[in-house]
């Protein structure tokens, strides 16, 4: 019997799944991966795009359906959800709420993401650059909680309550390379469509993209674009008519994201490589 091979995600919010990882969660599962998402918060504080499709009350309780229909798009193998409050973004009231992903114990979100490494063992574990990819505090703690269960989770002398000890074999970060993200402006504004990075710089205070160097992996997806669109259009009240994702014509959509990278920072093997589980 072949090692059935698993696959782990850890996003902060219900709807960052499919951008940076749709198309991975869509192929992996394709080729007979087991694929596990953990969403840590409910996203409370979002968007409502149509006021038809939500209030700000039962605006988490909707967004757990969207959630689910786009991991159904995906055929995401199992869906865990920490259920934290959205946080908002730093110096928001939302930020400072004590329910908020943001404010809560980092000790308990970690023993639950290791206790689902430990049950899944996975071989592979993808999440944020240690920005958080932007800088939002629930990626940023996403990032610090999926790393620190990286590790805790091999060891036996950690949350022993939690499962006997698993060491995934690579870890990777979600990365954009600033290269990418200005061919992306470059298309978009060719096309006729505002796009919103405008300037992409090489500085440090450079808030999106990562220098090209950082990235090692490649994956090609541009097989499963239509899935990683249907499952970004499930997330409705996030993706209004007028949303950034929502102008890019369907025809450039796969241009655009039929490409997925990665900064692999645990694992070993030749880079670039274009395949997460190359060398295992
Ligand atoms: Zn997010």
């Amino acid at each position: 019997m072949p090692e059935p091979r698993t696959l782990l995600a850890v996003h902060a919010h219900p709807d960052d799944e499919c951008i940076s990882t749709g198309g991975i969660l869509a192929r992996y599962a394709a080729e007979g991966v087991r694929t596990v998402l953990v969403t840590c918060t409910d996203g409370a504080v979002g968007e409502i795009s149509d006021p038809a499709l939500a209030t700000p009350e039962n605006l988490a309780e909707v967004r757990s359906r969207e959630l689910d229909e786009s991991v159904r798009v995906l055929r995401v193998s199992r869906l865990v959800k920490l259920g934290y409050r959205d946080s908002g973004m730093a110096g928001t009231a939302d930020n400072d709420d004590p329910r908020s992903f943001a404010q809560s114990s980092f000790e308990e979100a970690l023993e639950r993401v290791v206790r689902v490494v430990r049950e899944e063992q996975p071989r592979v574990v993808v999440t944020y650059d240690e920005r958080g990819g932007y800088g939002h505090p629930d990626h940023v703690r996403a990032h610090r909680v999926a790393v620190a269960a990286f590790e805790a989770a091999g060891d036996a002398g950690r949350f022993p309550a939690a499962g006997p000890a698993w060491s995934a074999s690579k870890l990777y970060y979600a990365v954009v390379p600033r290269s990418a993200m200005r061919a992306m402006g470059e298309r978009m504004r060719a096309a006729g469509i505002e796009a919103p990075f405008r300037e992409i710089r090489e500085d440090e205070d450079m808030p999106f993209g990562v220098p090209d160097e950082r990235v090692t992996t490649f994956v090609d997806v541009s097989k499963y674009i239509a899935d990683k669109r249907a499952s970004l259009v499930a997330h409705r009240t996030q993706m209004g008519a007028d949303q950034f994702f929502m102008r890019i014509p369907e025809s450039l959509f796969g241009d655009i994201f039929g490409r997925e990278t990665f900064q692999r920072v645990v694992g070993s093997g030749p880079v670039p490589e274009d395949d997460l589980f190359a060398g295992l």
